[in-house]
């Protein structure tokens, strides 16, 4: 698996600092397992400009970050999202089974301890958005960030509570070794969709990939930054929005909000960092013939 470049990206919105913290980044997924509804020609269609940042020509491969986002107002400390995590046991997810990314010494390297980290924020509950809740010690689960509140949305918290829906995604033990102890921590937080920390950093409902899946708006007087979570795994989806990946949980709702987000963003000042676009992540929605396309921020 190659792992690639430098795993820090910093952007400024006025007081507010954005930091990229990588985890991992690879070519992963296959198109067609990726998105069940591309047909070959799709692919084909494309494959000029996802080659090579997007796609690695020699097998196809969809290139793919993991990454957390730490937003740093001069009041708090907010890390979204915690990727997959390290020494889980994830054997139906092997891309995350037992690994030992060095994530906390890329956390490190942006400036901040575990200690820092006033607010965790979760744009969804799958696996590899929760797996740096927790770390093992001495055998047992504990919150990797002390001195965090951790906020889920309570949307999204219910729908996963439910064993079934649980195991239509997976069977391996993201929710116990993941989330249950935050909660038996007391650091966890139930919040509405549309939750505000202040003036310039909230929450939106953006539901569709999953039930509660949020976005988080970061808005200064002269820049906004959206981190958009799940809506979109790859570029491709940009250029085609019918295409749903095959973790979205309401297929339709998950098609109508990626349209209706690209229709909001494309063409605006807004800068979005997706929660998979490899390097250099970031980057803004134009319009492109009657599609979309994602320019990178190079
Ligand atoms: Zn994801």
């Amino acid at each position: 698996m190659a792992i690639a470049r430098s795993p820090l990206y910093c952007w400024r919105v006025g007081e507010i600092e954005i930091t990229r913290v990588l985890e991992f980044e690879a070519a992963l997924f296959e198109p067609a397992v990726l998105y069940p509804e591309a047909s070959p020609e799709i692919i084909r269609k494309h494959r000029t400009w996802l080659e090579p940042a997007l796609m690695e020509p020699a097998c196809g491969l969809l290139m793919f970050a993991f990454h957390s986002t730490v937003i740093k107002t001069p009041r708090a400390t907010i890390l979204v999202d915690t990727c997959s995590g390290n020494d889980k046991e994830r054997p139906h997810k092997l891309r995350y089974h037992r690994k030992n990314w060095p994530y906390l010494a890329n956390l490190g390297a942006a400036g901040f301890a575990p200690e820092d980290i006033d607010y965790v924020l979760c744009t969804h509950l799958h696996a590899d958005h929760v797996g740096w809740n927790t770390r093992l010690l001495d055998g047992r689960w504990v919150p990797t960030f002390p001195n965090a509140r951790y906020l889920f949305a309570r949307k999204e918290w219910e729908h996963w509570q439910v064993g079934e829906l649980r195991a239509s995604y997976t069977t391996d033990p993201y929710f116990e070794d993941s989330l249950l102890p935050i909660i038996e921590s007391g650091q966890a937080e139930l919040v509405a969709t549309d939750y505000a920390f202040d003036d310039s950093v909230r929450i939106e409902p953006w539901p569709g990939h999953t039930p509660g899946h949020i976005c988080v708006l970061v808005r200064s007087q002269h820049a906004s930054v959206v981190l958009s979570g799940d809506i979109m795994h790859t570029a491709l989806q940009c250029a085609e929005p019918q295409l749903n990946s095959c973790f979205c949980v309401d297929a339709e709702m998950a098609r109508v909000t990626r349209r209706r987000f690209l229709e909001t963003f494309a063409d605006s000042p807004v800068m979005v960092i997706p929660a998979h676009f490899p390097t250099p992540t970031a980057g803004w929605i134009r319009s492109h013939d009657a599609s979309f396309r994602f320019h990178f921020d190079r």
